[in-house]
């Protein structure tokens, strides 16, 4: 344990704050000793998805759990057992070189497998609900390891369980697989396509997707090693046709994607986009210049200013289209 340890290094955004208390988490054993009642607990993976507004108190539990397995398999599926602290990307690609497929389409999302579920990670036209069997997870206040089933786990759009009634309640430990020996493709995504198409692929396999997503990543998304940031800010807001048929009278070009009948998506960084915020930058804060979903450190940023920063953008949109954009990324 230690005591007023920088977060800098451990968040994407690269916020300098410190923790009150720092330890790092290498085996279950070590679970009790932490579960102690009346200490404010803080789960930490790769800090890719949250924002310090502050000095955060209390424990911050680095999770180190490491090791993938195979738990099973039979002729059509394989399951693997990914400890919650192994890297997301190790994990696809293990089960790449193992030719299994399900996760391709989710390579190089920064991260641990423990916080996969508890948004259900997505890209390109894939979900990591579509893969979970099951979710292990230390209950804090009984002190207990709880298997939940992939319905149990209540997955929804970058959504779970684990984001509402057991928020903050539970340290996921570990995450099962269930991958198929016989992929079936998703490149319904065009930019997939195309990538394939100049990488010159015409047969496509979870390896070459997997490369076609890794390119595309590098050439569209900042790399928070260059500049701090934590992917997309906002989710992309859904909103009832109707709505979206009387938006299109005065901003005819505003893309859409069917989400379910009456409902549709509207990409968020086309309305932040059309609010001027792209390439915006003041000081150490600012919106991408490629990408408006992803909002930037530029050096030595506070997390209050970038926090300041997305309300703003959440009024703008809504007083140019009516629409409220939800933060996806969590705050602390
Ligand atoms: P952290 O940021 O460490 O934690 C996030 C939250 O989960 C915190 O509240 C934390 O307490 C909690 N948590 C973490 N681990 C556990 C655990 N084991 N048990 C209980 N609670 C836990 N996301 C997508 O969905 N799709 C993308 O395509 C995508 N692209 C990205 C690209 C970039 C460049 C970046 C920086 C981020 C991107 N993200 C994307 C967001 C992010 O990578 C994911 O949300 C990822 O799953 C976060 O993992 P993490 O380990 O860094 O979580
Ligand atoms: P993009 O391809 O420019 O598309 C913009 C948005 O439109 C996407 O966010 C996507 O929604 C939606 N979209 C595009 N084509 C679609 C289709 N065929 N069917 C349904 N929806 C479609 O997006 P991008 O910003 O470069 O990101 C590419 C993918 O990586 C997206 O899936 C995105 O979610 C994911 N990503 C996520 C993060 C994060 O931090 N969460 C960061 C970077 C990239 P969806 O987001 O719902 O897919």
């Amino acid at each position: 344990m230690q005591q007023n340890v920088s977060l800098k290094p451990y968040n994407t955004f690269g916020i300098d704050v410190d923790a009150e208390y720092f330890t790092a988490l290498h085996n279950i054993s070590q679970l009790p000793a932490l579960s102690a009642a009346g200490i404010t607990r803080h789960v930490l993976g790769g800090g890719s998805n949250i924002l310090l507004t502050g000095p955060v108190k209390g424990i911050v539990i680095h999770n180190q759990l490491k090791g993938i397995t195979v738990e099973k398999e039979d002729i059509d599926y394989m399951w693997l057992r990914a400890q919650s602290g192994e890297l997301w990307h190790d994990v696809v690609m293990y089960a790449i070189e193992a030719g299994l497929g399900g996760i391709e389409n989710l390579a190089l999302i920064p991260g641990t497998v423990g916080a996969a579920p508890i948004q259900n990670i997505g890209a390109y036209g894939v979900e990591v609900k579509d893969t979970i069997e099951t979710v292990d997870a230390w209950l804090w206040d009984e002190q207990k390891v709880q298997t939940f089933t992939n319905t149990e786990c209540c997955f929804g759009y970058r959504d779970s369980v684990f984001k509402h009634s057991l928020k903050d309640k539970t340290l996921i430990t570990a995450v099962v697989f269930k991958l198929s020996k016989h992929p079936v493709y998703n490149t319904s995504y065009g930019a997939i396509s195309d990538e394939l198409a100049s990488l010159g692929v015409t047969e496509p396999t979870v390896k070459a997707i997997a490369h076609a997503v890794m390119n595309i990543r590098r050439s569209k998304l900042p790399d928070p090693k260059v500049i701090g940031n934590a992917g997309s800010f906002f989710k992309n807001p859904t909103i009832p046709t109707t709505q979206y048929e009387t938006l299109l009278v005065h901003h005819p070009d505003m893309p859409h994607y069917a989400v379910s009948p009456g409902q549709v998506k509207v990409p968020a960084g086309w309305l932040i986009e059309r609010c001027g915020w792209k390439g915006y930058k003041k000081g150490f804060i600012g919106v991408h210049a490629r990408q408006a979903l992803v909002l930037v450190n530029y050096g030595n940023a506070r997390g209050v200013d970038i926090w300041q920063l997305s309300g703003e953008i959440v009024a703008s949109v809504h007083e140019r289209f009516g629409i409220e954009l939800e933060r996806e990324v969590g705050v602390w």
